[in-house]
């Protein structure tokens, strides 16, 4: 799953930058932290025959773990941001391309499914337009995940869509050329877009990340 999550984004983002990928299993109650060159995934994942609590069964989780820590190779590594001041530029990027591996690898019908798994996160707040550019102090309890996990996805599948696959891809491989081990900022972000798109995109900016 690691493997192909790297094969996917080196082909449509930029070269991992590294020799290595290492995969380290602890007990963490978290389902996987990332790290430069290195991703952690809880123990109890791998238990592929259980389920969550919640009835889901590991051996997806494992997946859609390993995916969103791989991702992050590229969405907080090799392009920096503030994770406590702009975290959408990290998670929600990272949850947006963990859609594009299921999308890649199984084809859209299954990518847009596991999309749906943004959505019940969104759910949490019943859709509240709160929005995602929030600083991670400014959200209250279950909004957090729900907003930059869950609807910050949403407004990067509307970006795509309003700019088109092929621009929105062109778009984030420059992304990731023009800030490599640099610090990306939302401003940054929405700059570079408007360049690809020549186009003004503050009236989507606020309705979805600003105001
Ligand atoms: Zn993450």
């Amino acid at each position: 799953m690691a493997a192909a999550t790297l094969a996917i984004n080196e082909a449509r983002l930029s070269p991992f930058p590294y020799t290595e990928l290492d995969i380290v299993t602890t007990p963490t109650t978290a389902l996987g932290i990332e790290y430069p060159g290195l991703i952690v995934g809880t123990l109890r994942m791998y238990d592929i025959a259980a389920t969550t609590q919640g009835g889901v069964p590991y051996s997806d989780i494992l997946e859609s773990t390993t995916a969103h820590e791989v991702v992050h190779q590229w969405f907080y590594n090799l392009v920096g941001n503030d994770q406590l001041d702009q975290p959408w530029l990290d998670e929600s990027m990272t949850g947006y391309h963990t859609y594009r591996y299921y999308a890649d690898r199984y084809g859209q019908a299954v990518g847009d499914a596991y999309f749906g798994t943004f959505a019940g996160r969104w759910e949490m707040v019943d859709r509240e337009e709160i929005p995602i550019g929030l600083p991670v102090r400014a959200y209250q309890d279950a909004e957090y995940s729900a907003i930059v996990y869950g609807r910050g996805p949403f407004f990067l599948r509307e970006l795509e869509e309003t700019l088109g696959r092929e621009t929105f891809d062109a778009f984030l491989r420059d992304y990731v050329a023009a800030y490599r081990w640099g610090i990306s900022t939302t401003a940054d972000f929405q700059a570079l877009a408007e360049t690809h798109c020549v186009c003004d995109l503050d009236e989507l900016f606020a309705a979805w990340v600003t105001e």
